[in-house]
């Protein structure tokens, strides 16, 4: 069997890698890179009408944007998900579509998005799956809603994790361990020595403090965050704080896409964590319909801006959506806070202003950021000693393909016991 690395390679994002042998042919995640510029895995259109099946780990558009395209090529592979994966991605795929028809890119249509919809196949976890290629099985990855490690059934197992994380979080289970596989494909997002996550309590007793510090000297704080996976997480968090009295109570404005996304998370409750299943069930108490949840009235959001309050806000990464026009508004006084929850890949402004850039431009305009910085790490995906332990799990383990990671400490950590590769894009290894 070959492996073939089309994205996800010495990067996060385009997660995109091709598993075939003689006749057939599975891709494992078919995502986008969205950077400055968006990047897209590396492989001609002419072999994607060649692809059999497209299995997606999970929502994010780094390991599912391309599918559309693939659409709009007229490649028609058969393509599974789990159904919170199915869900998400619409939203996603959706509006991704939409901001690049803003911009006069259009790559797609929503017909496509909507064809692909249609098609997916819906696949439980720990189900065995029979497909026209590679059997497989999905597992819990913990990393958000519906995300799904996927256990092909070739040459001794093949196990991709896709994003993975290991901690119980307030709405998830963390990943199924010691899975048993020859080959494993792990992301490596958090793989140097010093990525070491703070525990949930530690991250949200941060979090809690500043807020509390802002919202005392009457600012507001804006928290910039993913629409699915950390922007639940943190919601619930708030939520959980305000309702202990632990924050001080004041509106939680949730903007962009956060909203429709927390619907899906709710239509979808049979895949969270227990405490989260046993609120719904068996009380009135629904977690995603708290009364401290604020959705804006106004176009020009006076209602947002007029008292202290705290805004959830796409895109994570400072890239575009509603959290620009806070930015805005709000980064030039130094009573407001922004605080940045989760990975800031390479070239974006959100990393720039994490490693201390201060003058910057939005919308044509020259911006001086007065506003209190902060990080507080709560992530979804595992840390460094995390992916240790997860890889060391694994049992009858015999090789380690690092991916979806800048730079990794891992391999030195690793090559005493397995062989370990760090491939590069576009290449093709044989086991
Ligand atoms: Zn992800
Ligand atoms: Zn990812």
């Amino acid at each position: 069997m070959r492996i073939t690395f089309y994205g996800g390679a010495e990067e996060v994002g385009r997660s995109c890698v091709v598993l075939e042998d003689r006749r057939k042919r599975m891709m494992l995640d078919c995502g986008i890179k969205l950077g400055e510029e968006l990047e897209f895995p590396l492989i001609d259109d002419n072999e994607l009408k060649r692809i059999n099946e497209i299995v997606i780990s999970h929502a994010h558009l780094d390991h599912s944007g391309y599918v559309p395209h693939v659409y709009s090529k007229r490649a028609r592979p058969k393509i599974y998900s789990t159904k919170p994966t199915r869900d998400l991605m619409g939203v996603l795929l959706a509006d991704y579509n939409k901001i690049q028809t803003g911009k006069g890119r259009r790559f797609f249509g929503q017909k496509d998005v909507d064809d692909v919809m249609r098609d997916v196949n819906i696949v439980e976890y720990e189900d065995c799956v029979k497909t026209g290629s590679f059997p497989f099985t999905f597992y819990n990855a913990g990393h958000i809603m519906g995300s799904a490690m996927t256990l092909v059934k070739v040459n001794g197992g093949l196990l991709y994790t896709g994003d993975i994380a290991f901690r119980k979080t307030r709405i998830l289970d963390g990943c199924k361990m010691n899975l048993k596989a020859e080959t494993l494909l792990t992301e490596t997002t958090y793989g140097k020595k010093e990525d070491v996550l703070p525990s949930l309590k530690e991250a949200s007793s941060k979090l809690v403090k500043i807020i509390n510090e802002t919202l005392d000297k009457g600012g507001h704080v804006i928290i910039p965050s993913f629409a699915v996976g950390r922007a639940q997480e943190v919601l619930m968090a708030l939520d959980d704080y305000m309702r202990s009295g632990a924050l001080a109570p004041s509106k939680i404005f949730i903007e962009g896409m956060i909203g429709k996304t927390m619907r899906i998370y709710r239509h979808n409750a049979i895949y969270a964590n227990d405490d989260i299943k046993k609120r719904i069930l068996m009380s009135e108490d629904d977690p995603f319909k708290s009364p401290n949840f604020h959705y804006s009235r106004s176009k020009t959001k006076e209602d947002v801006l007029a008292e202290p309050s705290i805004i959830v806000s796409t895109s994570g990464m400072l890239s575009g959506g509603p959290v620009m026009f806070y930015l805005e508004k709000l980064g030039e006084n130094p009573k407001n806070t922004l605080i940045f929850v989760g990975y800031q890949a390479e070239g974006t402004l959100g990393r720039r202003i994490l490693e201390g850039q201060r003058e910057i431009t939005l919308g044509g305009k020259e911006l001086k950021l007065k506003m209190r910085i902060e990080r507080v790490k709560i992530s979804g995906h595992a840390d460094f000693s995390e992916l240790l332990q997860f890889i060391r799990g694994v049992k009858g383990l015999k090789r380690v393909f690092l991916m979806h990671g800048e730079k990794s400490d891992l391999k030195d950590e690793l090559e005493k016991k397995y062989e370990i590769v760090v491939p590069r894009l576009l290449e093709t290894y044989g086991i």
